[in-house]
Parts: structure tokens; sequence; C-alpha cells
């Protein structure tokens, strides 16, 4: 899929490229969803941007944490700023799973449902 320009669309959460399904591949955002009634209003707005704030904020914690066990580290990389002492002690235990080669319930159903649109029986 790509951009009205032309550019190849991307997963504002994670950067994963985008392609025709609802859901980011990798990270779970929802990339398309149906007719939403009404009018986009400042309150939805200010809404979704927390949301994707907080997608970002998560995403770049969990990388940080899979590259290194120092909070500090990677800092400068994490949109949102140094996490909290809880949400780097969450995302180490996401690093580990990762690392382990474990994938988190939500992420295993997403690429399973991905497969079986694809007619492909390995996840
Ligand atoms: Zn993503």
């Amino acid at each position: 899929m790509t951009s009205a320009a032309g550019e190849l669309a991307a997963c504002p959460v994670c950067g994963h490229p985008a392609g025709p399904e609802a859901a980011c591949g990798e990270c779970l955002w929802t990339l398309r969803s149906g007719p939403q009634p009404g009018p986009i209003t400042p309150e939805l707005r200010r809404e979704f941007e927390a949301r994707l704030e907080a997608a970002r904020h998560t995403w770049d914690t969990t990388v940080a944490a899979l590259l290194s066990p120092e909070r500090e580290t990677y800092q400068d990389q994490i949109r949102g700023g140094l996490p909290q002492a809880a949400e780097w002690a969450a995302a180490l235990q996401r690093a580990d799973l990762a690392a382990r080669g474990a994938v988190e319930a939500g992420t295993l159903h997403a690429r399973q449902v991905k497969s079986c649109r694809r007619g492909l029986t390995d996840v």
C-alpha cells in the first residue's frame, strides 16, 4: 500500500510496512477501521493522540529493553521520554519473552489471522 504521495505506508507506532490488514502485524496498532458516526470532535482527536503516544512509548520502551537491560541507555530514542520503573519492568518482561521466542497472545492471534487470510499454515 502506498500513500497519495506514492510513499510506502507504514505503521505510525512501529514503522512496519502497512498492508491491507486492519491491524499492524507487528505491534497490533489499528491501521483501518470502519466508518464512525458523527464528526471528529476535539475530544476524540485528543483521545486518539493520547492512545497513539502511549502505544509509541510502549513500543519504543520494549525495543530499548530488547537492546539493553539499563533503562537510561536508549532513553533519547524513546518517544514520550524515560519510562517509569513499572513501565520499564513490563518492557523487560516483554523483551525476555521475545528473546525466548515467545510472543504475547494478542500478537500470536494477529499472526494467525494474517496467515489464515493468506491460506498459510505456518505462523
Ligand atoms: Zn505497528
